[in-house]
């Protein structure tokens, strides 16, 4: 592994000016406005649906929508550039006015390195796996933001189209600062993915996420700072400020590939007026290694992920433009999620990347890093072990053993 400069990285990935968009163009929000898209979704209920069949059955059901009891959290709006209906009830009842307030003791902020590891050790007891830090980069802010007052569920779609509103982002240059998190979604529980139960780790990984930021929010606000919190996926593009943070590198899949988890995570970012020091990206053959490899190509039930190299153009409204990466087609992507009635994720599930953190895997990550001619080996390796495969979930409750999970550890 090798730390980038931000020149460096700007020059591996950065080939023309970038072009912000609306975040009604994200493709949760924008399922729910664009009659073009919205019609060809031709069931959303997935998130309702029970079956007899492993994996689908209603205790499956049961644990994934609980899973998702702390996202809740993400919609209060204390600290968001526009206050939530429920925000502003809570105002009202404490009397203020605005988003939620800080305290009026600063924190000395004169030593940004003591400062960092006191914010990076708070967000670890928080809950979460990795923390970095990087200077504020309004090229990955949307443009608009949507308000979501009217109390819509923004993880849920309507069967009837939405006029979904949206604003200019404005923020105070105050806002120097982003600290970028992680959080692992479940290794076992992932192994079920495109089920219900497997859907329950990317829920679940939502839900600690908003858990996790709604305490470092209140903690640096204790530290008399301001700070926005932009979970879930709000107000900006989490993958390249994930990147500018040191967290890891954007892979074929669209996603973030850390070292310790692969793309088995979910990033969130919070921007604060606390002076901080900035990590350095980090290189470690995420680009070469995706090159050789375009499992998560092949195995798209949707073809929404590009083979060959990396390009800058964009293949939808919904992608960033003047970036040299792999996009991935949301349009088709959640068009088949809406076609056969489930969440899918297998993009997350087949990646080589993707293994718990243990010593042996630790080891394989070592070789790759270094032995780039190998890549094919470790690729083939790979498939040979059966790695990536969806598991029957049939037996599901009878063999589960959640205290070995390492979510326990929160
Ligand atoms: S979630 Fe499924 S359909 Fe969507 S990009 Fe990933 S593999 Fe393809
Ligand atoms: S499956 Fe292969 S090509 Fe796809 S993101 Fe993972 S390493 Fe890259």
């Amino acid at each position: 592994m090798k730390e980038q400069t931000l020149e460096e990285w700007e020059e591996k990935y950065i080939v023309d000016d970038v072009k912000r968009f609306d975040e009604k163009y994200q493709m949760f929000l924008r399922c729910m406005w664009d009659a073009e898209i919205h019609k060809q979704l031709e069931d959303w209920s997935f998130r309702e649906r029970v079956e007899e069949e492993g994996g689908y059955t209603l205790e499956d059901r049961a644990l994934n929508n609980a899973s998702g009891g702390a996202i809740i959290l993400q919609n209060l709006g204390f600290d968001k550039p526009y206050l939530t209906q429920l925000g502003y009830m809570f105002n009202q009842m404490i009397g203020k006015k605005g988003s939620g307030s800080r305290r009026r003791t600063k924190m000395d902020a004169g030593d940004s390195a003591r400062t960092t590891n006191v914010v990076k050790k708070a967000a670890t007891w928080f809950g979460a796996d990795l923390v970095g830090v990087c200077k504020m980069d309004k090229r990955w802010l949307y443009s608009h933001c949507v308000d979501p007052s009217p109390g819509m569920n923004l993880m849920r779609i309507s069967s009837d189209l939405i006029d979904l509103e949206s604003k200019p982002l404005e923020l105070s240059e105050d806002y120097q600062y982003a600290i970028v998190t992680a959080n692992e979604m479940d290794y076992e529980l992932m192994k079920y993915v495109p089920s219900t139960l497997g859907g329950t780790a990317t829920t679940d990984g939502y839900s600690r996420i908003a858990l996790t930021n709604h305490y470092l929010t209140a903690f640096i606000k204790n530290l008399g700072y301001d700070v926005i919190d932009c979970s879930i996926n709000q107000f900006v593009l989490n993958v390249p400020m994930a990147m500018q943070a040191g967290l890891g590198d954007i892979a074929r899949n669209g996603l973030l590939v850390t070292r310790k988890y692969g793309c088995r995570v979910r990033l969130n970012v919070l921007f604060t007026n606390l002076p901080l020091v900035p990590d350095k990206p980090i290189e470690f053959g995420v680009t070469e290694f995706c090159k050789s490899c375009e499992f998560c190509a092949n195995k798209c039930p949707s073809q929404a992920i590009c083979y060959g190299e990396r390009t800058s153009e964009v293949p939808t409204e919904s992608n960033v433009g003047g970036v040299l990466k792999w996009p991935v087609d949301g349009i088709k992507c959640r068009k088949y999620w809406g076609t056969v009635n489930k969440m899918c994720a297998l993009c997350i599930t087949v990646c080589p990347f993707n293994k718990p953190d243990t010593a042996f895997h630790r080891f394989v990550r070592w070789c790759t890093d270094h032995a780039r001619w190998a890549d094919p080996l470790y690729i083939k390796a790979d498939q040979w072990m059966g790695y990536g495969k969806p598991k029957k979930a049939d037996n599901f409750w009878e063999e589960w053993q959640p205290e070995k999970s390492r979510r326990m550890k929160v």
